[in-house]
C-alpha cells in the first residue's frame, strides 16, 4: 500500500524527473514509511530488533539514486535509536549507516550485464547478512543468528521480489496513461494540438491576469478542396504537414498552435503589439505563398492561405474567436492569400 502512494507521489510526466517539492515529500514518505515497518519489528534477546526497513533503502537506491538513499539511510538509521540507545540499537545504526553509503555508490559500479534483480537480492543479502553478524556478535550464538537471519532473508527476498514487480507493473501503467493522454491532445497528422486542447486553452488564458494582450491567428488554405482534388488526399496530406512546419517555425511559442479543422490551423499570441502581430501574420502568408509544397513523385505545388487575425487587451475570447473568423471569411471574400486584422 506504502509503495502504491509512493508511486502517486512520482511526477507526471513520463519520465522521472523530480521537483523540489516533490523530493521533499519523496524523503519524508520513505522516512514515514521506515518508521511505520520499524514499529512492525519483531523483539529478539539483547534489545535486538529485525525489521524490513533496508528493503525501502534498497528500493530508494534501485528508484531514486544515492542521492535520495543516503540521506534516508541516515535518517532512518538515527530513527532506530529512538527505541532505546542501547548496544544493539547503535551497532544496528552503524552498520546501516555504513552500508547505506557504500551500496549506492557501488551500484554505480556495477557491471551493466548484470540483472537489476540480483542487484537487489545481493544488496538485501547484504544487509541480512550484516545483521546477522550483528547478532553473533551480541548473543554469541551461532545457530540463533543463523535461524534468526536466515528467515529474514527468506521473508525479505519474497518481499523484494513481489514489491519490484508490482512497482514496476504500476508505473508502466502509469507511462502508458501519461503518453496516451498526451496523444490524446494531438492531431496525428501534424503533431499540432488539437480542437479539445485549443478550447482548453483560451478559457485558461482567460482566467491567467498576466496577459495583457490576446490574439487569435486564424489561417484556413486557400482552394485546398481543389488541392485534393486535382493531386489526391494523400498529397493534401503532405501539404498540411508541410503548412504545420511553416507554422513552427513561425509561432512564438510551437505549442500554441493547434489545427481546429480539416485545414484550418489556430495561433494563440499573448503579448504581442499590433504591429507585432501583422508583422508575424504578414510573414506567415508570404512564407507559405513562396514555399513550393512538395508532393509524391517529385512534383509540387504552390499554396496560399488567408489569414484572420484579431487581438484584445480585455478577456472576452469567446468575441475575440468570433472577430478572427470574421476577418478569415473577409480575407476570403476580398480575393484571398491575405491577411485582414482587426484589434478592440
Ligand atoms: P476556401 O479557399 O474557401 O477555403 O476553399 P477550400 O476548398 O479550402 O474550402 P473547403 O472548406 O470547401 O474545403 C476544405 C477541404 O479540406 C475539404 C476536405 O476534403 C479537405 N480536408 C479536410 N481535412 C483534410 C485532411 O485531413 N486531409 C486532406 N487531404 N484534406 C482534408
Ligand atoms: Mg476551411
Ligand atoms: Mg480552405
Amino acid at each position: 500500500m506504502m509503495s502504491y502512494l509512493g508511486i502517486k507521489l512520482i511526477p507526471n510526466e513520463r519520465n522521472f524527473i523530480l521537483n523540489k517539492q516533490q523530493k521533499i515529500s519523496i524523503f519524508l514518505f520513505a522516512g514515514l514509511t521506515s518508521f511505520i515497518v520499524m514499529s512492525f519489528s519483531v523483539n529478539l534477546p539483547e534489545n535486538m530488533k529485525v525489521d524490513l526497513r533496508h528493503i525501502i533503502i534498497i528500493f530508494l537506491v534501485h528508484y531514486f539514486g544515492p542521492a535520495f538513499s543516503i540521506p534516508i539511510t541516515i535518517f532512518v538509521s538515527i530513527l532506530r535509536l529512538y527505541w532505546g540507545v542501547n548496544q544493539a540499537s547503535v551497532l544496528s545504526a552503524t552498520a546501516y549507516i555504513l552500508i547505506g553509503i557504500v551500496l549506492p555508490i557501488l551500484y554505480n559500479y556495477l557491471p551493466t550485464f548484470i540483472n537489476k534483480y540480483i542487484t537487489l537480492l545481493l544488496f538485501n543479502t547484504i544487509f541480512v547478512i550484516t545483521s546477522g553478524f550483528n547478532a553473533y556478535y551480541l548473543t554469541g550464538n551461532i545457530l540463533f543468528s543463523l535461524n534468526t537471519f536466515f528467515l529474514l532473508w527468506l521473508v525479505s527476498t519474497i518481499v523484494i521480489v513481489l514489491e519490484k514487480l508490482f512497482v514496476d507493473d504500476m508505473i508502466r501503467s502509469r507511462q502508458m496513461y501519461l503518453s496516451e493522454k498526451e496523444y490524446a491532445k494531438r492531431d496525428y497528422l501534424t503533431g499540432l494540438l488539437n480542437m479539445r486542447e485549443f478550447n482548453k486553452q483560451w478559457q485558461l488564458i482567460q482566467k491567467n491576469k498576466n496577459y495583457y494582450n490576446t490574439a487569435f491567428l486564424m489561417l484556413d488554405i486557400d482552394h485546398f478542396k481543389l488541392i485534393n482534388d486535382t493531386y489526391g488526399h494523400p498529397n493534401g496530406n503532405l501539404v498540411l504537414q508541410q503548412l504545420a512546419m511553416i507554422l513552427r517555425i513561425n509561432a512564438p511559442d510551437t505549442e500554441q498552435i493547434y489545427r481546429i479543422g480539416g485545414e484550418e490551423f489556430c495561433l494563440i499570441i499573448t503579448n504581442y503589439t499590433v504591429s507585432e502581430l501583422n508583422n508575424l501574420a504578414e510573414k506567415i502568408r508570404s512564407d507559405v505563398a513562396l514555399k513550393p509544397f512538395k508532393l509524391e513523385e517529385d512534383n509540387s505545388v504552390d499554396v496560399t492561405v488567408s489569414i484572420g487575425l484579431a487581438s484584445t487587451g480585455n478577456k472576452d475570447l469567446k468575441k475575440l474567436y468570433r472577430l478572427a473568423d470574421r476577418c478569415l471569411y473577409q480575407a476570403k471574400d476580398q480575393g484571398r492569400n491575405k491577411v485582414v486584422a482587426t484589434s478592440t
